[in-house]
């Protein structure tokens, strides 16, 4: 599943392509991936629009379109977006495709079919409960202390909730507890405020080290195979690393499983 700094890259390499482009035509092959909205309308809604810009918020790609709609995709698990010329076919599980007036496709395909679409003019609740972009000036480390001081959930389900924490997945929350040396069990409330502090910057370095990496992730949108996110070449400190000697201290890795996904880190850095 692609996390924040992946969703980033794809919104920077869909830029290019489509903004100052109109959509001539949109293609809604398979219905459950605008769930809200029938196939003509779908067209309907999107035919003739130019697309302003392309943005994001937090996994939510953001089409802005001239008509003030906006065509929100979360690609989820496998969902990816690719540009084709005249010439190319489709490729496999090519389920929405929209017509660009420069001849161009831009197909978006998703193989296990769990990627959404929505098209809408005031944000809906899903949009507007998420916590604050991390990497923007809304997150602060006051804010960050504050909801961490109303949470007795453990530190881990916490960075996961993308309504108090925006933009850390499983493998960046627990890349970020091992930076910070904090213990991923420890209650929310229960860390110091200079501990809090420090993972609060080791959330955004996290993030944002990931981020100017992406020249290891290879999203090019021009492939027709699509085979983005693989990010078998980064280098990850702990995440997947069980039973492997500590980066920092060289005592063994340790995964636990917290509410069902898999948690690595050092039992002697990240003691409390
Ligand atoms: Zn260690």
């Amino acid at each position: 599943m692609p996390e924040l700094p992946e969703v980033e890259h794809v919104v920077r390499a869909l830029s290019p392509v489509v903004v100052g482009r109109r959509i001539v035509a949109a293609e809604l092959n398979l219905k459950r991936i605008a769930p809200g909205i029938s196939r003509p309308a779908f067209d309907r809604q999107l035919r003739n629009s130019l697309i302003t810009a392309v943005g994001r918020r937090g996994k939510y790609i953001l089409f802005h379109l001239e008509s003030g709609h906006v065509l929100a995709t979360h690609l989820r698990m496998t969902g990816k977006f690719v540009s084709l010329t005249v010439d190319q076919s489709l490729p496999p599980y090519a389920h929405v495709v929209f017509y660009l007036d420069d001849e161009r496709r831009l197909v978006f395909c998703d193989m296990r079919q769990f990627g959404r679409m929505r098209i809408f003019t005031k944000p809906p609740k899903e949009l507007t409960s998420l916590a604050p972009e991390p990497l923007s000036p809304h997150f602060t480390e006051e804010y960050f202390i504050e909801t961490l001081s109303r949470s007795r959930r453990p530190l881990k389900h916490l960075l996961l909730d993308q309504t108090r924490v925006l933009g850390l997945g499983n493998i960046y929350a627990v890349e970020a507890l091992f930076l910070a040396g904090v213990n991923p069990m420890t209650a929310a409330q229960k860390l110091s405020k200079p501990r809090a502090r420090r993972l609060y910057l080791c959330i955004r370095d996290v993030l944002k080290e990931a981020i100017d990496a992406g020249s290891t992730l290879r999203i090019d949108l021009a492939d027709g195979n699509a085979s983005y996110f693989e990010t078998s070449e980064r280098f990850w400190r702990v995440y997947e690393r069980e039973g492997e000697p500590c980066v920092r201290c060289g005592t063994r890795i340790r995964r636990i499983v917290q509410s069902g996904r898999s948690t690595y880190y050092c039992p002697k850095c990240q003691k409390r």
